[in-house]
This record gives structure tokens, sequence and C-alpha cells, in this order.
């Protein structure tokens, strides 16, 4: 019986890898059909503000599988981005973005036998976009990390590793900086990491795991790492084994998969006909196994290499000169389905299985109090002036001003150093002793009394969780 999937052509060089990928699919005799959608650009110009009509979101519901061009993002303000609305509406929490030395594709990297797979989590982290302006000219963003959100995207790099034989597992974080957040994903890769004594794993700050790629790639296996980190190193990697032109990558959650090409819409190459379709058409295989199409896709995957060997090569790869079109490459692909390459053979591909994370988060406190507050105080004065002032406003209330600080960075009581302030403050304020919790009325009245003298914008409760603090010190606290 065939496969009904939804298929979105997307924007600029989309159309055309997407018909290439399934002009090869439907050449392999894989029993699918599809439902063509539209999201992106197109839509947004209809004036939909989240480039994804109700029509695509009903067709995913009823496939449950997607294969998508590549999105334009409008950049800068405005509307979100459809693809990261795609993947967070239908919780696709782990992107798997392999990458694999290719035969006939020349880099500084060939001989060394790249064979590598980034997971990256796909729907929290600084993507969760939660973005605010604090004050006119000082911006954030909320990076927002859950133990749910670690423990689903770890288990999953782990079964994905042992559904294709890899051996070694790193979880690449920035853990030494944002000890709350990206430490999550460490403490979390550390705990599950014991459930998999047949996999060697190992925690590398993000930083290094970028600097060890490009000296030594092939000591890497599968790389766990967050949403930001793993866009930025994903993109990387695919540089290693010839470029974007030849990334692919499967978006999976519970009872979903969408799959598409890492690259974006490469708008300077639309309606040329040059573009490589190989990073599509290598999602497409994804999909196939992940349809259980397993001939097809070992056909195709093959058929794609062979054509590689025999110097058929698209513009990406040997320049205009040489190039082979889009069309002419697609054509060799499918007129060599059938033909092996011996120097690649095709991995033992096995169903990856989604461990479900239903359980209630191992940290549920027995005990929490709030110990302070942080306001975000809007402000031309100066830390001096600031401190003095808020320290007048909260007097008669049972708390005291610890610090005040400047984008992380504690400017109040003076550490003795300059700051170049902007406009935007934090004033840390703690219970004093005598009280053992700070309640919301003492909170309200110290955001109505500061809202008097001031501009505040932001607050957040500072909590302890059995002891443990819920919050990091400002650069320079004590
Ligand atoms: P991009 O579309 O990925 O293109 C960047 C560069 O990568 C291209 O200029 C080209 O490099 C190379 N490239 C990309 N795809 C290629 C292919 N199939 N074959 C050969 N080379 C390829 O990134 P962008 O220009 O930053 O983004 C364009 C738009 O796409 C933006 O609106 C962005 O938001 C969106 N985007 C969407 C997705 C998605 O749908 N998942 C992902 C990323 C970006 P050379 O210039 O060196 O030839």
């Amino acid at each position: 019986m065939s496969k009904l999937i939804t298929v979105i052509p997307g924007d600029g060089v989309g159309p055309e890898v997407m018909d290439a990928t399934l002009a090869i699919i439907q050449a392999s005799g894989a029993k699918i059909e599809w439902e063509t959608c539209h999201a992106g650009a197109s839509i947004f110009k209809q004036g939909l503000p989240t480039g994804v009509p109700q029509s695509t979101l009903d067709s995913i519901n009823k496939t449950r599988v997607v294969l998508k061009g590549p999105l334009e993002t409008p950049i800068g303000y405005g509307e979100k981005s459809a693809n990261v609305t795609l993947r967070k509406l239908f919780e696709t929490y782990g992107n798997i973005r392999p990458v694999r030395e290719l035969p006939g594709v020349t880099t500084p990297y060939t001989g060394r036998g790249i064979d590598l797979v980034v997971v990256r989590e796909n729907v929290e982290d600084l993507y969760a976009g939660i973005e605010h302006l604090q004050t006119p000219s000082v911006a954030q963003c909320l990076k927002v990390i859950s133990e749910k959100g670690c423990e689903k995207i770890v288990r999953l790099g782990f079964e994905f590793a042992r559904s294709q034989g890899r051996k070694r597992v790193h979880c690449a974080s920035k853990s030494n900086i944002m000890k709350m957040t990206e430490g999550l994903l460490k403490r979390t890769f550390e705990t599950i990491a014991s459930e998999y004594p047949d996999i060697e794993s190992a925690h590398i700050i993000v930083d290094n795991c970028a600097h060890q790629l490009v000296k030594k790639p092939e000591q890497f296996d599968v790389i766990i790492t967050t949403n930001m980190n793993g866009d930025i190193l994903s993109d990387l990697t695919s540089a290693l084994i010839g470029g974007l032109g030849f990334a692919p990558s499967a978006n999976l959650g519970q009872n979903i998969a969408i799959f598409e090409a890492v690259h974006g819409s490469a708008p300077k190459y639309t309606g040329q006909n040059s573009i490589n379709p190989t990073a599509l058409i290598f999602s497409g295989v994804m999909m196939l196994r992940h349809l259980g199409e397993f001939a097809a896709a070992n056909a195709i995957e093959q058929a794609v290499i062979v054509t590689l060997e025999s110097g058929v090569l698209t513009r990406d790869v040997v320049g205009d000169a040489k190039a082979t079109s889009t069309t002419d490459f697609t054509q060799a692909i499918i007129r060599n389905l059938g033909k092996t390459s011996p120097q690649y053979p095709s991995r033992d591909y096995k169903a990856i299985s989604l461990s479900k994370v239903t359980t209630k988060p191992a940290s549920t406190p027995a005990k929490r109090s709030v110990i302070g507050v942080d306001v975000f105080v809007e402000s031309e004065l100066s830390p001096e002036a600031l401190g003095k002032a808020l320290e007048g406003t909260l007097q008669g209330l049972d708390v005291v001003l610890k610090l005040i600080d400047n984008r992380g960075t504690k400017v109040y009581p003076s550490p003795g150093t300059q700051l170049d302030c902007v406009n935007a403050f934090r004033a840390r304020i703690f219970k004093t002793e005598s009280e053992s919790n700070l309640s919301d009325a003492v909170i309200l009245e110290i955001l109505t009394r500061i809202g008097r003298e001031h501009r505040w914008c932001h607050v957040e409760k500072l909590q302890d969780f059995d002891g443990k603090l819920s919050f990091t010190k400002a650069q320079g606290e004590d």
C-alpha cells in the first residue's frame, strides 16, 4: 500500500530541488504518494503572519510525514520563521544532521573518512524566540532549556547511535558559561550516558568542538547539542564534506517527521537550473528509511554515489565551466538506479526507537522558598545614583539591595572598575535574614515603589529549591 506524505516545495531553489527529489523517488519504485502543500514566502505575501496555512497543518496532521523544501524567513523583524513554526507546532524535538565523505567530491578533508551526525535539539533554547526590548535600545532573548527537553534529545541521540551501530557520542555544550541552561544538557547527558554502556560518551565545550571539527573531524561520530549550537555546528560539518548542497536532515518527534535539506532557499541561484539537489535527495533517502522503504532508500543513495563517482557534478563542486545542470544531474541519478558503489556501501540501517519521556521531572523539590527578586530597571542615572535612589525607595521594607548590574556585570556597589553602561540595569534585592520567604505582597510593594520613581520592565523571582539556588551570580558578585 502506498504511503501518503506531505510535500512542501518551498521558496527560492526549493521547487527545483524538490522536482529532482520527487522524480528520483518516483523512479526508484518506492510506494509513495504525495500531497502538495505550501508555506513560507508565498503565504507571508498573502498576509498570513505564521507563513503556514491551515490546509498545510491539516495535511501534516493527516500524513505525519513531510518532505519540505527550504522556506525563506523575513530577516530582522516581523514574521517568525515558518520553518521554526513547523518544527515547534509539531514538536519535532530532534534534528538529525548526518554528513559523510562523498566519492568524487574533493575537499581538503578527502580521505579522512568523515562520517558523523549532529543531533540538534530543535524546539527550545534561543529558538524559543522569546524576545523583548527591555528598553527602546536594549534587547533580550530568553534561552529556555528544560530537563524534559534535554532528556528527550539525549535519549534520541543515544538511540540513534545504537540504530546505526555508532560507537561514540559527544555532548557539545557551553556549560562552563551558561551553567543552568547549557549545564542542564551536560548534566542530563552524563546521567543518561550510564544507561548506554555499549557507547563511549564524552562532553566537549562547544567552541572546542568547532575547533576539533576543523582540526580532526574523524574523531566524532554523534554530537548531541543544543538548538543554536547545533545550527552552527551542522553548517560547519556540511562544509567538511563539500558544503550545504550535500547536507540532509530529519526533524523527528513522537509520530511525526519532517525531512528537509539543511540549506536555505539560496535565492541567488533561483531558476538557474544549477543548484545541487543532493541535500534534499538524501533527506528523501532518510524519509524512505523512516517509512521502512529500505530497498528504495539504498538504491537512491547508491545511485547518487555512483553519479558523483562518475564525475557528474554540479556547479558548487566543480565551478560553472564543468558543471552539470540540476536537471541533467537528476537524470544521471535516475539512470544509475540499480548500480552500487563497492567503495561506499550503505549502512545497515534500523528504525530509530524514540523513547517516551512522560515521567514528571526528576527535579521536584520538597522545599522551595523565594529569597529575593531581580528587578530590571530602565534608567539613565549613573550606577551610584541609581543605587542610592533604590536604597531610599526600599527603606522600611524587610529587604536589602544586594547589588545592581549592567548586562550581568556588577556596577553597584562599585567594584572599582568603569563599565560603559547601557540604560537597562538589574537590581538584585534579597529578603533580610529575619524573613523566611519573600511574599508576593512584598514583591508587589517593591515593584510599586520602584515604579513611582523609575521604569521597571521585567522581574524575576530568586528561588531556593532544597538549598539549591535557582539563579546564577552576576559577574563580580560575591
Ligand atoms: P542558504 O540558502 O543555505 O544559502 C547559503 C549558501 O549556501 C548559498 O549562497 C550557497 O553558497 C550555499 N548553498 C545553499 N544551498 C546549496 C545547494 N543546494 N547547493 C549548493 N550550494 C548551496 O542560506 P541563506 O542565504 O543564509 O538563507 C536564505 C534564506 O533561506 C533565508 O531566508 C533563510 O532564513 C532561509 N533558510 C531556510 C532554511 C530552511 O528552510 N530549513 C534553512 C536555512 C536558511 P555559495 O554562495 O558559496 O554558492
